[in-house]
């Protein structure tokens, strides 16, 4: 019998990722799973259950290795796999990536805890996300990979340090959020200056529709007209400055340190 959970799902994550995915059990999880920071980062310790609640998790080098679970189309798992394999070339980081149960609200996480060999921490893409960003009219796999692009920004943020280096004392994780958003669109502007055709302002589009007005609230990631702003600033860092990584590391935190 499925649960009540499997059943309100439904449709579009069985669209989305076909008999190939089995849901997990989220049950007892959903007594204990918790978060102990705000923003889309996530502690080792918060973490380890959530990643218990994910699918298996690869790297993506060459691109040419297949997505788990397979979505059922197969050249949105070609495209994504490409993806992921151009961001962590462009970011100089190397996370596993891997789909989890967001049964307590479509989300997407980074964390510095490893469960690979040899990769920079892990990304943990939330399924009901996929199905809500999937259902949008306007490259709907280009705006999957723009929440990707910002989570891979947060594990170049943990490798350099630069999380704590943007967001030490500061009272809200907006600092740490629209730097991984900068280098998201720096991600985006790289893209296009290789494929003239990538269309980057789904980037800036997908980053405004997740903006927030809570300015006050710890885990407040910046409004849409920031988080717009903070991928356009570094769309224009790579495409029309042709900055270094090490270039764009430093506009970034001068950026941010300036809102
Ligand atoms: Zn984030």
């Amino acid at each position: 019998m499925p649960t009540r959970r499997e059943i309100v799902q439904g449709g579009l994550l069985t669209l989305v990722f076909g008999t190939g995915f089995a849901l997990s059990c989220a049950c007892h999880a959903q007594a204990h799973r918790a978060r102990h920071k705000y923003g889309c980062v996530l502690s080792p310790d918060d973490a380890t259950l959530f990643m218990d609640e994910r699918t298996d998790a690869r790297l993506y080098i060459s691109g040419n290795e297949p997505m788990i679970p397979r979505s059922g189309d197969r050249d949105f798992d070609l495209a994504l796999a490409h993806t992921l394999a151009a961001v962590s070339e462009k970011l100089e980081a190397l996370p596993s990536f891997a789909y989890y149960d967001d049964y307590d609200g479509a989300n997407a996480y980074a964390t510095p805890k490893v469960r690979m060999n040899n990769a920079d921490g892990t990304v943990l893409f939330g399924q009901r996300l996929l199905s809500r960003l999937m259902s949008g009219t306007e490259s709907p796999e280009v705006a999957v990979a723009a929440v990707c692009a910002h989570e891979f920004g947060h594990i170049l943020q943990f490798k350099r340090g630069l999380d704590r280096v943007v967001g030490v004392g500061q009272p809200t994780v907006k600092r740490v959020e629209l730097q991984a958003d900068f280098f998201a669109g720096y991600f985006a502007g790289a893209r296009k200056l290789e494929r003239p055709n990538f269309p980057a302002a789904v980037f800036a589009m997908t980053q405004h529709s997740f903006g927030d007005n809570m300015v006050n609230h710890p885990g407040h990631h910046g409004t849409s007209e920031e988080r717009g702003a903070a991928i356009a600033k570094g769309f224009e860092a790579a495409y029309r400055e042709k900055c270094t990584l090490a270039q764009a590391i430093q506009i970034s935190t001068n950026y941010v340190a300036g809102l």
